[in-house]
């Protein structure tokens, strides 16, 4: 069986597709500090839920080097830095495809969700980080390198990043970062001033992309994205600061991902379908 993985700095989510053309997808699996415990554990699950795994495509935080299947930094999970999921085929049994989690979260959108339909469809997945993905042509795009827009500086002299770079995107509107500038997580966040800034840097980063890849559908995804209200004031400031184009051209559909947080497994669940 094919088995989706996505792995977030805390948990994991795992899923395959069902009989009925449905998913299904078990969450809440650990993620430890340690990258080869973490290997059993997951072997251990899916052969209890799913059976015997023949591939696995795993999305993961980034950056990544996908040719060497290696995590290159991991501000979050700093014993995962420099890791290669070359010793998880060990462990595991099987080839693994490694992909960056916000590619499969959009690529997730573009082939059942929000973006189902468009010919690009460009991302943000908004959670603990912040990651970016575009699908053209119903495939990822990748560039000479991973693509890292939740990394974008909107201000050289902003606060700075887990990454080591200032003014990240990811280092305003991310949870830790909200946290950090407001003093609350955001589930707990009531105050719509913050979320109106929240939402100003949102479309700041949906601006330079709109402008640089101009995609016909922009997705937002992760539990950010699912704040009330928020995008309807990433809407109104995108459309404040975008001016170059005519107004039908301007009009970037910007929407809520269809599947929110489980998009990244989908993502995965799919990808070996379309190649
Ligand atoms: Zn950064």
């Amino acid at each position: 069986v094919q088995v989706g993985i996505d792995i977030g700095a805390q948990t994991i989510k795992i899923g395959v597709k069902d009989k009925n053309g449905g998913y299904k997808i078990k969450t809440g699996i650990k993620t430890e500090p340690d990258f080869i415990k973490t290997a059993h554990n997951l072997k251990r699950e899916i052969e209890k839920s799913f059976g015997r795994a023949s591939l696995l495509i795993i999305g993961c935080f980034g950056p990544l080097d996908l040719t060497k299947k290696k995590i290159i930094k991991a501000p979050n999970l700093p014993g995962w830095a420099g890791v290669s999921f070359s010793d998880w085929e060990k462990i595991l049994g099987c080839p693994i495809i490694l992909e960056n989690d916000a590619n499969l979260a959009i690529f997730g959108e573009t082939k059942v969700g929000a973006g189902k339909g468009y010919k690009i469809v460009a991302g943000f997945t908004l959670g603990s980080g912040v990651g970016y993905g575009c699908v053209i042509d119903g495939k990822i795009y990748h560039g000479n390198w991973d693509v890292e827009a939740g990394h974008m500086v909107l201000d050289p002299d902003g606060p700075v990043c887990g990454c080591g770079q200032k003014g990240c995107l990811e280092a305003y509107v991310s949870a830790g970062a909200i946290k950090r500038q407001f003093g609350k997580e955001p589930i707990y966040m009531k105050d719509e001033r913050v979320w109106d800034f929240v939402a100003k840097k949102i479309a700041q980063g949906v601006q330079i992309i709109t402008v640089s890849v101009k995609p016909d559908v922009f997705v937002l995804c992760g539990g950010i994205a699912q704040h009330k209200g928020l995008l309807k004031r990433v809407k109104t400031h995108y459309l404040n600061m975008l001016k170059i184009y005519p107004k039908e051209a301007a009009e970037t559909k910007i929407m809520t991902g269809k599947y929110i947080e489980q998009a990244g497994v989908i993502g995965a669940i799919e990808l070996p379908m379309s190649s």
